[in-house]
């Protein structure tokens, strides 16, 4: 049993993640290292303790009660070597500047803060979204929240980047109502140079997927040069069509609102910006798509 888990944030009120008016849980954790992530405060194995510069007043007042006696908040060698996210410096910053990033929870504590919205999920049919990260990279606390779920009789959304042992994690795909999952790009090398794993695992598993009769979306992040090619998107709308029984494809133009997190957790080495489609591009790619018979759909 894994009673406790790590839980980037609870977001209610949320409308992009599935039908209805959801309740989305972003887990932490996820063995893909893709250059275009939006979430890095998901990453695993870095302290998430975020710091401002523009914000920052260089008062110091954050480091006076430290009892770690770090000395400097943006040394993140330092910060990662001794801050525990015990949160004195988030209470004496008074410029708003620090914020803990992720948080340790029960499942408890979990199912408390999602009951509080159940009256939203049962007038909007909506429900529950496990995102990330990757969720089922804590798969011992997905799997109770999901088993917590379903006997509630919630409707339950995960979005997933597809990477994870089918044979260890098919209970929870048997559970829940509605599957998001990615492909990133066909091409195995530059599956491999962009997100540093082979997709091989994720097609098996989508392939998996595809036999249950549940409602499956594959999504493609569309990043401009790199995955926006007649070949890929042709590649992939056909394996759609012909590994899901009711094939659907969302685009997700690139944006880059997550480039803040990244300067915040002083991982500035780790941004790589590129270019978004243009709304022609996703026009073609669209009308590409539905040509072969994959049907289009958006929740953004
Ligand atoms: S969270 Fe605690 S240990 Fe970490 S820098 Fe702030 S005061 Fe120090
Ligand atoms: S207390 Fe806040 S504003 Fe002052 S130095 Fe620390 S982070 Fe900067």
């Amino acid at each position: 049993m894994k009673n406790i888990g790590k839980v980037v944030r609870i977001q209610p009120f949320s409308v992009n993640d599935g039908d209805g008016i959801r309740t989305t849980i972003f887990l932490e954790g996820c063995k893909l290292k893709c250059k275009w992530c939006s979430n890095p405060d998901s990453w695993s194995g870095i302290v998430k303790l975020g710091v401002s510069k523009d914000k920052c007043k260089n008062c110091k007042k954050c480091i006076e009660l430290c009892p770690q006696n770090i000395k400097d908040l943006f040394d993140r060698k330092e910060i990662n070597s001794k801050c525990n996210l015990c949160g004195e410096c988030v209470k004496n910053c008074t410029s708003n500047a620090i914020c803990i990033m992720t948080n340790t929870m029960s499942i408890e504590e979990v199912v408390k803060r999602v009951e509080k919205d159940l009256i939203f999920f049962f007038e909007s049919n909506g429900g529950v979204t496990f995102s990330g990260g990757e969720p089922t990279y804590q798969k011992g606390f997905l799997r109770e929240l999901v088993n917590i779920f379903y006997d509630k009789g919630i409707d339950m959304a995960i979005e997933t980047c597809g990477y994870f042992d089918w044979e260890k994690c098919k209970d929870i795909f048997e559970k829940v109502d509605h599957v998001f999952v990615d492909i990133k790009v066909m091409d195995e090398n530059k599956h491999k140079r962009y997100t540093g794993v082979s997709n091989k695992i994720i097609l098996e598993n989508i392939k998996n997927i595809g036999k249950m009769n549940k409602s499956i979306v594959v999504r493609i992040p569309i990043i401009s040069g790199i995955n926006d090619d007649i070949e890929n998107i042709k590649s992939t709308a056909n394996f759609v069509k012909t590994n899901i029984k009711i094939p659907q494809i969302e685009l997700l133009p690139y944006h880059k609102y997550g480039i803040d997190k990244y300067k915040m957790l002083g991982l500035d080495d780790y941004i790589y910006e590129y270019e978004a489609p243009s709304k022609v591009r996703i026009v073609e790619l669209t009308n590409l798509i539905k040509s072969i018979g994959v049907k289009i759909v958006d929740y953004k």
